[in-house]
């Protein structure tokens, strides 16, 4: 039932594609596969079944009849055949319970063997033998010519060199592919390393300390967040079990969502729905910025966090992500570069390796990609910009030329065009003010 799990989650992308009828025949196909099996298994039931009862039917009439000829002969009494009849009809039932038995031990050993297959899984990150809890943490991040490969045909990291001071925001800007998102990866222990190190306040994050303690001291806005279908309170302190109301209304007021919660018709109580669906873009954004407030942790990525939402609510939770990031070490992924001027250091990851790196200022005066990058930028936002400047003017060229119209069609109403136009059409010609008055009013726009 996987197809039907699949297109109902992804439900948009089959309305999307009109692909229902496509769905329908696939969920169908499954559904008659399934429909075969279960024919074979009834199948096989009934044999053993009939199978069982032949059996047991002839071993009864063998041993009746052995009994009757011995009864018959006078080597056995009456009596000895109808304790024989008795105790094969209390054996039948144990007997016939062998059936259901039988499919039931199937059904079990089926489940246990995908158990079995489940704790056949071997986590690969795990933790080293004898590593510790990683003491408190400042929030010095430091890459030392990191390796890293999915595939080991193609590496995404091909030494990354980098260090994030404490307190500090670093951005990681490039082509998509250059190895961004890795790096998050690698840093949250999602895999294990390839080659060199990543240290956390000099503390090797895969030899030294624990990944538990590792994922505790980091916090992720993601690009898309997913939340539980349960109540916004509840969301919110998943975070934070510990939170007290009062924290988690703080942590929403700095993520600029207090009020907005508020106003829903159950405020926090209110159910998210599947995957957060019943909250915008924008909100569920502030809603993951909350969380990581509850948190409360040093180190926080921010996985293009604002990338799918329009320029305005970006600006707006560009402000929640700055009280956000302050006092913290920041890693941003940005695609757009404007968001990231301010950044202390910004890394160009290109083809697994930091292609150049420096303040803005800096990397625009190198000339190299980043500066080829935001000259782009310019370009596409000027365009767009010049775009909606001259629909603008379209639009308000369009409203003149329709009042001039109507007030052009009013002014020969109101002459005489107006009066041969009504007279053509056998209307009154009454020169009262409410006769006038009508029909130049209605040829408003
Ligand atoms: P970016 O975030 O800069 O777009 P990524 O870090 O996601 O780039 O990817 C770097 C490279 O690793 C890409 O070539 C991509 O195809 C590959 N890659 C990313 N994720 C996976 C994965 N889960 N399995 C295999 N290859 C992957």
């Amino acid at each position: 039932m996987l197809c039907r799990n699949d297109s109902l989650v992804s439900y948009e992308s089959v309305k999307y594609f009109n692909a229902e009828a496509y769905e329908f025949k696939r969920f169908r196909d499954a559904v008659c596969a399934f429909q075969k099996q279960e024919y074979t298994l009834h199948i096989s039931l009934n044999i053993m079944n009939i199978v069982q009862n032949l059996v047991f039917t002839l071993g009864l009439m063998i041993t009746c009849f052995i009994a009757a000829y011995q009864v018959t002969i006078g080597q056995r009494p009456v009596g000895d055949f109808v304790s024989l009849l008795t105790y094969m009809a209390q054996l039948q039932a144990p007997l016939n319970f062998f059936g259901t038995f039988y499919r039931s031990i199937q059904m079990a050993m089926i489940n246990s063997e995908r158990l079995l297959e489940l704790f056949k899984e071997r986590p690969t990150v795990v933790d080293k033998p004898g590593v510790k809890e990683l003491p408190y943490c400042e929030g010095e991040v430091r890459f030392n010519d990191v390796q890293f490969a999915y595939d080991p045909r193609k590496p995404a990291l091909r030494g990354l060199d980098f260090t994030c001071a404490p307190g500090t925001t670093t951005a990681l800007v490039g082509e998509s592919g250059g190895g961004k998102s890795t790096v998050f990866r690698l840093l949250f222990r999602f895999y294990n390393l390839g080659g060199g190190s990543i240290q956390i306040d000099g503390h090797d994050v895969v030899k030294d300390v624990t990944i538990d303690s590792v994922r505790r001291c980091i916090g992720v806005v993601p690009q898309d967040t997913v939340l539980f279908n349960e109540t916004l309170m509840y969301n919110l302190k998943y975070a934070n079990p510990s939170a007290s109301d009062e924290e988690v209304f703080e942590a929403c007021r700095a993520a600029s969502i207090h009020e907005k919660i508020l106003n829903f018709p159950d405020g926090y109580n209110t159910k998210v729905g599947e995957r957060g669906l019943k909250l915008s873009g924008g909100e569920k954004q502030r809603v993951a910025i909350a969380r990581t407030i509850l948190k409360d942790p040093r180190i926080i990525l921010l996985d293009e966090a604002t990338a799918a939402l329009d320029t305005e609510t970006e600006e707006h939770i560009q402000s929640a992500l700055v009280k956000l990031s302050q006092g913290r070490t920041t890693l941003v992924i940005a695609h757009r570069l404007s968001t990231i001027t301010t950044a202390d250091q910004i890394l160009v990851l290109h083809a697994g390796r930091v292609a150049e790196s420096g303040t803005h200022d800096e990397l625009l005066d190198m000339q190299g990609r980043y500066a080829s990058m935001w000259r782009k930028q310019i370009r596409a936002q000027e365009a767009a910009e010049e775009a909606r400047r001259l629909s603008d003017k379209a639009e308000r060229l369009r409203n003149e030329a329709r009042g001039d119209d109507s007030a052009s069609q009013s002014d020969d109403e109101r002459s005489g065009g107006n009066q041969s136009g009504r007279a053509s059409r056998g209307e009154p010609m009454s020169g009262t003010e409410d006769d006038t008055a009508g029909p130049s009013m209605q040829g408003h726009p």
